[in-house]
């Protein structure tokens, strides 16, 4: 790919686009509800909203860059590989715009359309990156990519990249499915690196490695527990001498630090504490947005509540991961995918803790209880303000109240 076909900081186009993001995107109302500390009070509904919620840094970077191409190429097509981000009123927005979806969902294979691609075709890479073999593709094909993977992203494929050329073997704590950890699973075969890894989803997962270390279970079981996450050729007995671990951005901080500590744990006790740097090497890639909206959650549950709202794609994995959270401690938790799943006595919600791919929307009628009503609210990093202020509007009109209270 010649290097003029290839934009990774947009096209200094953010001031010609502004409004557009401002129509689309931005909320009177959480805006109002900022002023006032986070705080809405009508009524007898308060709604106390976390410091941290919505867009993050990386998304609001590539939503920019997918409005700057459009305005920069309004007579071309226009391609993206599949979901820009996990929020799917985004994503149709997008579909308006005239940019074209190479795929759908987790096991979309846009690769397979690349050879209809021409230098006359952009392609927009998503927040969450694109495999090697992918970039390599358009490149070969000669069309105009506009990479809008996030540097937080970058940072761990920087991570696993070296792991793989010093020969270790990366083990992701992650989806395999998921995008992000497919893109950064790739990078192990970057530059003379060894193209091994393998994806662990949680601890549950992460025992099976661990035992697999200690000698408890041999290499055919593991492979029958794990195949889904492992590279092609994946060799247990050799493959799991040296590893590194990373891992997808946006999973649950504290288990991440878990799934670390537990292999290094096996390693120390298959290979002794004194050799544990020729065997083990732990690198936290969790990035600060999805840190800050755990964080920030967790200050918002040491308040009273009766409900929490969690807003986000219900394949968005941090929108999921502030839904676990939330609802180990209030028992009525709600993830909704956008504000109008909110319907007077009516929400739709996906329950928290279901497969990050299920699709399952469930009805749900008497949400909110009667007499006065604590409600707090957070949304996943790919949720814009729209949706969370409609979210608003929607909670108080099925109380019968207005939004006079906090816009005047
Ligand atoms: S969630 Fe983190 S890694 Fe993903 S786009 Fe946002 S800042 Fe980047």
């Amino acid at each position: 790919m010649k290097q003029e076909n290839y934009f990774r900081r947009g096209f200094k186009m953010r001031g010609e686009i502004q409004h557009l993001l401002d129509r689309d995107y931005r909320s009177e109302i959480v805006e109002a509800a900022r002023e006032r500390g986070n705080l809405v009070e009508a009524g007898d509904v308060t709604i106390r909203i976390a410091d941290e919620f919505g867009f993050c840094y990386g998304v609001d970077r590539a939503v920019d860059y997918a409005f700057q191409t459009r305005e920069k190429f309004p007579d071309r097509d226009i391609y993206i590989t599949g979901d820009m981000i996990h929020n799917a009123s985004m994503n149709d927005r997008l579909r308006e715009m005239g940019i074209k979806f190479l795929s759908e969902g987790f096991d979309g294979r846009p690769d397979e359309k690349f050879d209809e691609l021409g230098p006359e075709d952009v392609i927009i890479l998503p927040a969450f990156g694109a495999p090697v073999d992918w970039v390599m593709k358009l490149r070969e094909r000669g069309c105009i990519v506009v990479d809008t993977t996030c540097g937080s992203v970058l940072s761990v494929w920087k991570r696993v990249t070296r792991y793989a050329q010093k020969g270790f073997t990366s083990v992701i704590h992650g989806k395999y499915y998921h995008e992000e950890t497919k893109a950064t699973a790739s990078q192990t075969t970057k530059e003379g690196g060894n193209g091994k890894f393998l994806v662990v989803r949680n601890l549950k997962e992460t025992a099976f490695v661990t035992d697999f270390i200690r000698g408890k279970i041999d290499a055919d079981e593991l492979r029958e527990k794990l195949s889904h996450g492992m590279c092609p050729g994946f060799d247990p007995d050799e493959d799991l001498k040296r590893v590194g671990v990373a891992n997808q951005t946006t999973m649950l901080m504290k288990e991440t630090m878990a799934v670390g500590e537990e292999i290094r744990k096996a390693m120390a006790d298959r290979y002794g504490e004194e050799n544990l740097d020729e065997h083990f090497d732990l690198f936290d890639t969790i990035c600060s947005a999805t840190q800050d909206r755990q964080d920030a959650l967790f200050e918002l549950l040491e308040h009273d509540l009766d409900v929490m709202v969690i807003i986000g794609g219900y394949n968005s994995s941090n929108t999921n991961n502030l839904a676990i959270i939330a609802a180990e401690k209030v028992p009525r938790s709600y993830h909704i995918a956008d504000g109008d799943c909110i319907r007077g006595d009516l929400i739709d919600h996906k329950p928290p803790g279901s497969a990050l791919d299920a699709r399952e929307e469930i009805e749900e009628s008497g949400w909110l209880p009667d007499g006065p009503v604590r409600i707090g609210l957070t949304a996943g990093a790919s949720t814009p303000n729209s949706q969370i202020g409609l979210a608003i509007k929607n909670i108080l009109e099925a109380r019968g109240l207005s939004l006079d209270d906090i816009l005047t």
